[in-house]
């Protein structure tokens, strides 16, 4: 592991199977007693007027139609959406003619990887030639091939070939595997022209399908929902106007594109890597292996590979997609590893560990803390951080917006006029208000750069989906600048 990342992000990339994800989910769910789930229904129809949205579901076992009515519909049913259909929103999309198979297989892969435990293992054997998503290494494994379909059509495959891929791909006869499932796809991408008609918003694969060459889709999907939920629920809450709601596809859809252009370009680059190694459309595995090493054997052609394997990094290393991008940039990032942190409008709050000095005694210090999550970060699964950093990697400052509220970090202990009229300005709207400050109620323990930024920038106001609203300074703003902005993101004029 890298422990420098924990300078960017208070927590590492985390590898979960996606089975594992959604018991998570699940689980969590379950105990919510907002959320009722119910399963064995698909949509069949959906229809709206200004202020209501009925769907029409049917259940799977009996075939009866049922209504359900609400104000706002979210349809997250997946890449084929028959919500997206129903609507008739379109999509921009770009097919290729790469015929892909995905084969779920069941092994125990730490003998065969020792301590180069990864995520994604790179095959260059031309008779496994691919790669491997390790989601668990002591279990499911995911990998990944591009099929010739001259060659082996995909109605020709069967477990048995599967079965010779794996072990191709373990190079070794005394692994035990279980083949799951094998699926082929097509390598192309699409993203919908709007995330939302009416009342009705698409989010995850239902806006936007790219393939799985970068880790982006479900990423991308529960930072759609992060972007609508509050969105939403300050509608619902009379503090917004519908119009706040139409900023959704405004921001989403930009980081959407840029993610599935991106998962497109990973996978050319794996196909490029292929290709230098002179392997690809030989059918036979000996002379395809021979040429392997002829290419690594020839300076001019070893150059090219070491390009070609450099050219994978963006695959697995991309920072800069996951939280680099500012809502309202429309240019895509230069290179998806090169994370830095924006304090821009439309950015995400850059992460910096902090601490809170003191005993937490006064009133308003308590209730602030009661914000924060109820257990601090735990860094302790990286080995490389002795316990004192552990010790000192417990709170970010993505910890002080709690998902209900909008956040003022100042960097001054004084107050100014700005900040007075913002906080009456929001408790007359009914929009919650925390004010952190810094040297007051927390203080910066490792990335200097926040505090500078805060000092002299005077602070950041931050919406409840931790990206920043507006930048405050007592110098460059003036005092009715902070609440022009909030009003403009609401809808609503001047109070
Ligand atoms: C091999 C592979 C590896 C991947 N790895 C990663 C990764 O590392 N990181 C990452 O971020 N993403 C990854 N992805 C992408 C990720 O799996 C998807 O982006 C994610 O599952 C999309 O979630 P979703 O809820 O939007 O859609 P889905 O997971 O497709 O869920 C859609 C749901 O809607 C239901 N549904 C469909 N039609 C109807 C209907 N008519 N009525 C009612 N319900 C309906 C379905 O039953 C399903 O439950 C990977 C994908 C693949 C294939």
């Amino acid at each position: 592991m890298d422990p420098a990342v924990l300078d960017d992000t208070p927590e590492m990339i985390h590898n979960i199977p996606q089975p594992a994800l959604e018991q998570e989910l699940s689980n969590f769910i379950a105990k919510d007693p907002n959320i009722t789930l119910i399963k064995g229904f698909s949509i069949h129809g959906v229809e709206q007027t200004e202020d209501e949205v009925v769907a029409t579901i049917e259940e799977r076992s009996t075939g009866n139609l049922h209504q359900t009515k609400s104000r706002h519909l979210i349809a997250c049913d997946g890449r084929r959406s028959k919500v997206r259909e129903l609507l008739g929103i379109e999509s921009e999309s770009e097919d290729s003619d790469q015929t892909m198979m995905t084969i779920h297989f069941n092994a125990n892969l730490r003998p065969v990887v020792g301590d180069r435990v990864g995520m994604l293992y790179w095959i260059m054997d031309p008779i496994a030639a691919g790669f491997i998503i390790g989601y668990d290494l002591d279990g499911i494994q995911v990998h990944i091939s591009k099929v010739d379909v001259e060659q082996h059509p995909v109605e020709s495959w069967t477990e048995y070939m599967c079965r010779a891929k794996i072990c191709g791909a373990i190079g070794k006869d005394d692994v035990p595997f279980d083949i799951v499932s094998y699926r082929p796809w097509v390598f192309r991408r699409q993203v919908a022209f709007s995330f939302q008609k009416g009342n009705i918003f698409l989010a995850g694969d239902a806006a936007h399908s790219f393939p799985p060459t970068g880790g982006l889709g479900l990423n991308c999907g529960l930072a759609d929902v992060h972007n609508l939920a509050y969105k939403i629920a300050l509608v619902h809450r009379g503090v917004a106007t519908p119009s706040i709601l139409s900023t959704y596809t405004a921001e989403r859809r930009g980081v959407a594109d840029s993610y599935s252009k991106q998962s497109v370009k990973n996978g050319k680059e794996i196909f490029a890597l292929l290709q230098s190694l002179k392997t690809a459309g030989v059918e036979d595995v000996v002379q395809a292996r021979k040429n392997m090493m002829a290419a690594f054997a020839d300076p001019a052609q070893r150059t090219q590979v070491e390009a070609g394997i450099e050219g994978q990094r963006e695959h697995f290393d991309n920072l800069e997609l996951h939280i680099g991008y500012v809502y309202g940039d429309t240019k895509p990032p230069a290179h998806a590893s090169h994370y830095s942190p924006k304090f821009l409008p439309g950015a995400r709050l850059p992460h910096a560990w902090i601490s809170f000095p003191g005993q937490p005694s006064p009133e308003t210090e308590a209730a602030k803390r009661f914000l924060l999550p109820q257990k601090p970060v735990d860094v302790s699964y990286v080995k490389e951080l002795d316990m004192g950093q552990v010790r000192a990697c417990q709170w970010s400052t993505l910890d002080l917006c709690g998902p209900d509220f909008w956040t003022l970090v100042w960097g001054q202990e004084q107050e100014i006029p700005h900040i007075t009229l913002l906080q009456k300005h929001c408790d007359m709207i009914g929009a919650r208000l925390n004010i952190w400050r810094l040297g007051v109620d927390f203080e910066i323990v490792r990335q200097s750069w926040f505090a500078d930024e805060l000092v002299n920038g005077g602070g950041v106001l931050i919406r409840p989906d931790q990206h920043i609203l507006a930048r405050v300074s007592a110098e460059t703003n003036g005092e009715e600048d902070l609440i022009v902005e909030v009003n403009k993101h609401l809808g609503i004029s001047k109070c």
